[in-house]
C-alpha cells in the first residue's frame, strides 16, 4: 500500500469527508468559493499575535522543502529550555507544524493557535493529530492547548494578550484520542489506495458536507440533482432534506405530498404549479399602520476586526464604516439622501454616531431591514459614547422591520425563491428595474464585498482608491433606495399612495 502524506489540514478534511481529501488531490478545480484573503489574513494576524504569547520565541520560516524545517526543528530544539513557533515533525508521513511549542527538560507542549472566539471539536481533532505524531516520535508530550480569542476580551488601552487569549487544556481528550487517530490515518490510506485518480469515489452526500465546514464540492457531488432540488427549499433542516435524499426523493414533486411545515411548503408550491403573487392586504395595512412620516430608512456597513484595533472593541465586533440614509419629512413625499463613508484605517466610531445624531432627528419613524443588526450596532455606539448615548438610543427605540411583512409571509412572490432577504425580495416585486439591480453596480455588489473592498484600500492607488469609494457609496445607497421603494409598493397596495 502506498504511504499518503498527510499534513494537520489534510487529516481535518479527510476526517469530514474522505472524498474530499480524493477531490483535493485529483479535481481541485471543482472547489467554490475559496476562503477570502480577508480571513485568511485574519488567521495570519492572530497567529502572529499569539506567537508572542510566552516571550522570546524561536521561528521555524516556512519552507515548501518540509525537510528543512523539520531539520531547523531539530536543531531549535537543542536549545532548551525554549519556545519554538512553527516547530515541524513528521512520523510516519504524517507532517504538523505546531504553532507554539514549548520545550524544556521533561517534555513539550503543544499549542495550537485558532482565531475563532470558541473552541470547536474540529480544533481537538487537530491538535490530538499533532499529539499522536510527537508522541509516536518519542516525545513527552506534557500538554496539548488550544489557543484561542475571548470573545469578552474588550480592549482599553494597549492590548494585553494574556486577557486577548484563551489557553483551554485538551491534554487529557487528546491522549484518550491516540488510538482513534491511528485508526483514522490507516483508513484514510486504505481510502486514498482503493480509489486511484481515475476512479472517482461515489460516496453519498451527507451531513459531512456541511459540517463543521460547509464542503466546496457541494455543487460537483449535486450536479446528478434537478436545478430546483430539495435542498433548496428554504427551511426546512439539512437532517430532513438528508431524509428525503437517502429516500431517493430529490425534486421538488418528489416531496410536494410529504408532511413537512406549511410555511416550507409554500415555496414548492408556488414553484410546481406557477402560483400568482400571494398579497395578505389587511395584514400589510395593520403592520404599514406601524409606520409613519417623517421616516428614515438606514442601512450600516460593518467590518468585523479579530484583534480589536481600538478601545471598547471586543473580538469579532461589528463597528460601522459607513451608513446611507433615505429620508422623507412630510406628506409632500420628496425623497432626500445622506450618506457617510469613513477613511480606511482610522477609528470613525465617533464621527458615524455624531452623524447620525445629527441627520436623524429624535422621534422619527426609523426603518431598517432586519433591524436586529442595526439595532447592535446603535446600542454598541451609545455605549461608547454616553453624551449621545439617549439620542442613539431614541433612534434604536423607533425602528421597526421592512423585512417583517416578507418573513412572516404576508407578501410572498414565486421569485423569492423561499427567500424574505433584500437581494431577492428587491428584484422580485421590481423584476423589470435596473436602477435596482445589484448586478448592474461597479465592484460592490453584496455585504460581503463591502467591508472586503474597504479594507483593500489602503493598498489602493488614489485614483482606484476614489473609484472604489464610489462603488461603496453606490452599493449602500441602493440598500436603502430599495428600502424607499419596497416601502412604497406597500402603500400602494394598500391603497396610500
Ligand atoms: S460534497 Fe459532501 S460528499 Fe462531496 S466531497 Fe464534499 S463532503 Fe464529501
Amino acid at each position: 500500500m502506498n504511504k499518503l502524506y498527510l499534513s494537520k489540514t489534510k487529516y481535518c478534511r479527510a476526517i469530514q469527508c474522505p472524498k474530499m481529501l480524493w477531490m483535493d488531490n485529483f479535481k481541485p478545480e471543482e472547489a467554490e468559493q475559496t476562503t477570502p484573503d480577508e480571513i485568511f489574513e485574519t488567521g495570519t494576524k492572530v497567529g502572529e499575535l499569539a506567537k508572542r504569547i510566552f516571550g522570546k520565541y524561536t521561528d521555524i520560516e516556512y519552507n515548501n522543502d518540509k525537510k528543512q524545517m523539520i531539520i531547523q526543528t531539530e536543531e531549535a530544539l537543542k536549545n532548551k529550555p525554549n519556545i519554538i513557533t512553527e516547530a515541524s515533525f513528521s512520523y510516519n508521513h504524517n507532517f504538523c507544524s505546531v504553532d507554539i511549542l514549548k520545550n524544556d527538560e521533561e517534555g513539550v507542549e503543544i499549542y495550537e493557535v485558532k482565531s475563532s472566539n470558541h473552541l470547536k471539536n474540529i480544533y481537538i481533532e487537530d491538535a490530538s493529530y499533532q499529539y499522536y505524531v510527537l508522541t509516536n516520535l518519542g516525545f513527552n508530550v506534557k500538554k496539548v492547548c488550544i489557543v484561542h480569542l475571548n470573545g469578552e476580551y474588550v480592549r482599553n488601552g494597549e492590548l494585553e494578550l494574556d486577557k486577548l487569549f484563551v489557553i483551554e487544556d485538551i491534554t487529557d481528550t487528546a491522549s484518550n484520542k491516540y488510538e482513534e487517530i491511528e485508526k483514522n490515518i490507516k483508513d484514510i490510506n486504505t481510502y486514498m489506495n482503493k480509489n486511484n485518480s481515475n476512479k472517482e469515489p461515489d460516496d453519498k452526500i451527507g451531513m459531512q458536507c456541511f459540517k463543521p465546514y460547509v464542503c466546496q464540492y457541494w455543487s460537483h457531488c449535486t450536479k446528478h440533482l434537478p436545478e430546483k432540488n430539495i435542498f433548496k427549499v428554504k427551511g426546512l433542516s439539512k437532517k430532513k432534506k438528508l431524509e428525503f435524499y437517502n429516500q431517493g426523493k430529490y425534486s421538488f414533486e418528489d416531496i410536494q405530498n410529504e408532511k413537512i411545515n406549511p410555511k416550507y411548503k409554500e415555496q414548492i408550491d408556488f414553484e410546481i404549479n406557477n402560483l400568482k403573487d400571494k398579497i395578505e392586504v389587511e395584514k400589510i395595512r395593520e403592520y404599514m399602520n406601524t409606520l409613519s412620516i417623517p421616516i428614515y430608512f438606514l442601512d450600516f456597513e460593518t467590518i468585523k476586526q479579530a484583534i480589536p484595533e481600538y478601545d471598547g472593541i471586543y473580538p469579532y465586533m461589528q463597528t460601522p464604516f459607513q451608513f446611507s440614509l433615505h429620508y422623507i419629512e412630510d406628506e409632500k413625499g420628496e425623497v432626500k439622501h445622506k450618506e457617510y463613508l469613513a477613511e480606511p484605517g482610522v477609528d470613525s466610531r465617533r464621527q458615524i454616531a455624531e452623524r447620525l445624531v445629527q441627520d436623524i432627528p429624535m422621534n422619527v419613524c426609523v426603518v431598517a431591514y432586519n433591524m436586529g443588526f442595526e439595532k447592535r450596532v446603535l446600542r454598541e455606539l451609545a455605549e461608547q459614547f454616553p453624551d449621545l448615548r439617549e439620542h442613539l438610543l431614541n433612534i434604536r427605540d423607533n425602528m421597526k422591520d421592512l423585512m417583517k411583512p416578507f418573513m412572516q409571509r404576508l407578501y410572498y412572490t414565486k421569485a423569492m425563491e423561499g427567500f424574505y432577504t433584500i437581494k431577492y425580495v428587491l428584484p422580485a416585486l421590481f423584476p423589470d428595474n435596473p436602477e435596482l439591480d445589484y448586478h448592474n453596480l461597479e465592484d460592490v455588489h453584496n455585504g460581503g464585498e463591502a467591508p472586503e473592498i474597504f479594507l483593500s484600500l489602503p493598498s489602493k492607488s488614489k485614483e482606484e482608491q476614489e473609484k472604489l469609494k464610489n462603488a461603496l457609496l453606490e452599493y449602500c445607497k441602493l440598500d436603502t433606495y430599495g428600502l424607499v421603494k419596497i416601502w412604497e409598493k406597500l402603500r400602494e397596495i394598500i391603497g396610500g399612495q
